[in-house]
């Protein structure tokens, strides 16, 4: 019942924290009250992506005749689709069941609150209570969907992610609240598989943390593809009296009301900071999240926090990251202090986007003379035989010392292709040195060589 380190919360940020933690020789346990892997591996980040390969897939067999094949009619049953998807999140969570269990970690099953005196009780599925003391107690409890009072979720009609991942049946039309990655995501999937899709955004910009040049690129393209759009609008209310939903929306031209089978609302997250024991202990919390220090130490002494339930980029990648710094901080190993300005950002749709650093409206807000390169990828031999071509890669540089401040792509692959602007940025690489390191032809990657070379002057396919 003694450990050196409990961790609350098995996702991203909890698992990887309690294997960093195993490794480095402290006896561990986990406790988590639904399935391993949190929402990532259960209800985020796998089963959303396994939906959108089921789209993906639908979408190369409808347009087979564009890669010289004959036309076929792709078909499908929706419950199969969600199946599959269910299915992927499930091995996922079985293997950190394995991974738990090669790493000699203990899983302890039911919901935690902590108390003082370092102590966790954890209440089983029984209703049983048994009580833990750690050295340190790390809470990776993560979040949840918010709710907007105006849009309250019933399950049914008004939704939230879980539900859309696992609808029974397909909607004939459905609208999305909210166009961050996860609403666009599923706008996108729905969308490809016949279902009438309209986005309706509070900001001017769809995706509206991207650079304005990308968000306006998906706009075009996702519009091209069947959805609607409305931008600087907001649902006002929600009438489910009815067959469906009749949502009132307020655009700049007044009220409309749209009516769809479903309303998802995916206005973003709220951290699972209640009932927890942040009280009872005296834990620190602002604005719903958990206040830390640059080690994840919160207000109070052996306590501390990661991942969704802190004030940092909503991410798996930034959770896990956040555990294993935490935890190496605490065995006394000589770590660096996580560069928030260097988090790769993505979204899965078609075409998807992906960046990290600066946009160019940042960069010049903080003062920088910048040199901006673009390439498209209709010129790029591998995006054209792939038969991908909408989309481009945008590089942002500092004038003066060549400093790579931003890459912001749109395009398919172009999520995979980041991590090359992630770590030449924290070697901090030139634009010189891009565009003097060879790229392998042909890939889509060339493209960043590319842009970089544009962005002096030297592009050679354009
Ligand atoms: C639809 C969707 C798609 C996403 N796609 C991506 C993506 O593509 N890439 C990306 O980087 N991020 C994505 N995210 C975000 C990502 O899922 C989160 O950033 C990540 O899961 C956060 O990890 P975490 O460990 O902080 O918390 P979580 O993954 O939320 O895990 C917290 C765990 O704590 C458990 N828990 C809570 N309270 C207790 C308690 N009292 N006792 C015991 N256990 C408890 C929960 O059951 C849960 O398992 C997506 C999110 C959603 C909703």
């Amino acid at each position: 019942m003694n450990y050196d380190i409990i961790v609350i919360g098995s996702g991203p940020g909890g698992y990887v924290t309690a294997i960093r933690a195993a490794q480095l020789g402290f006896k561990t346990a986990i406790i988590e009250k639904e399935s391993l892997g949190g929402i990532c591996l259960n209800w985020g980040c796998i089963p959303t992506k396994a939906l959108l390969k089921s789209a993906q897939v639908f979408h190369y067999i409808n347009h087979a005749e564009d890669y010289g094949l004959n036309k076929v009619e792709g078909s499908f049953e929706f419950p199969n689709v969600i199946q599959r998807s269910r299915g992927v999140a499930n091995k996922m969570s079985k293997g950190i069941e394995f991974l738990m269990k090669k790493n000699k970690i203990d899983v302890i099953l039911g919901t935690a609150k902590i108390q003082k005196g370092k102590k966790v009780s954890v209440t089983d599925k029984d209703g049983k209570v048994t009580e833990y003391t750690g050295t340190h107690i790390i809470i990776a409890t993560g979040a949840r969907s918010r709710e907007l009072p105006n849009l309250p979720q019933d399950g049914k009609k008004v939704i939230g992610y879980r539900q859309a991942l696992s609808l029974p049946e397909q909607p004939k039309s459905m609208i999305v609240v909210g166009s961050g990655a996860i609403g666009v995501e599923f706008a996108d999937f729905y969308n490809t598989m016949g279902t009438k899709v309209t986005v309706v955004e509070f900001m001017p910009n769809i995706v509206p943390v991207e650079d304005e040049e990308i968000s306006k690129h998906l706009e075009k393209s996702l519009k091209k593809s069947g959805i609607e759009i409305m931008t600087n609008a907001s649902v006002e209310s929600v009438d489910t009296s009815g067959e469906g939903v009749k949502a009132t929306v307020k655009t700049a031209k007044g009220n409309i009301t749209l009516e769809a089978d479903i309303l998802l609302s995916a206005v973003g997250i709220a951290a699972n900071i209640e009932n927890i024991g942040l009280e009872e202990v005296g834990i620190q919390t602002d604005k719903g999240r958990v206040l830390v220090n640059e080690w994840y130490e919160t207000s109070v002494p052996g306590y501390y926090a990661i991942g969704d339930l802190i004030p940092t980029q909503a991410l798996a990648h930034v959770a896990s990251a956040e555990g294993i710094t935490c935890v190496e901080k605490i065995k006394g190993l000589h770590v660096e202090k996580i560069d928030y300005g260097n988090i790769p950002g993505c979204t899965y749709c078609h075409p998807e986007v992906a960046s990290v650093g600066l946009t160019e409206k940042q960069a010049k807000e903080k003062g920088y003379e910048i040199k901006v390169g673009k390439f498209p990828l209709s010129a790029s031999g591998k995006a054209t035989a792939n038969g991908n071509t909408d989309g481009f890669v945008k590089v942002i540089f500092d004038a003066k010392y060549g400093e790579w401040l931003g890459c912001h792509m749109i395009g398919e692959g172009v999520t995979d292709m980041v991590a090359e602007a992630v770590v030449a940025r924290k070697l901090e690489t030139t634009g010189h040195e891009i565009i003097k390191s060879i790229h392998p032809h042909p890939t889509v990657s060339e493209a960043i060589m590319e842009a970089a070379a544009a962005a002096y002057g030297e592009v050679i396919h354009i």
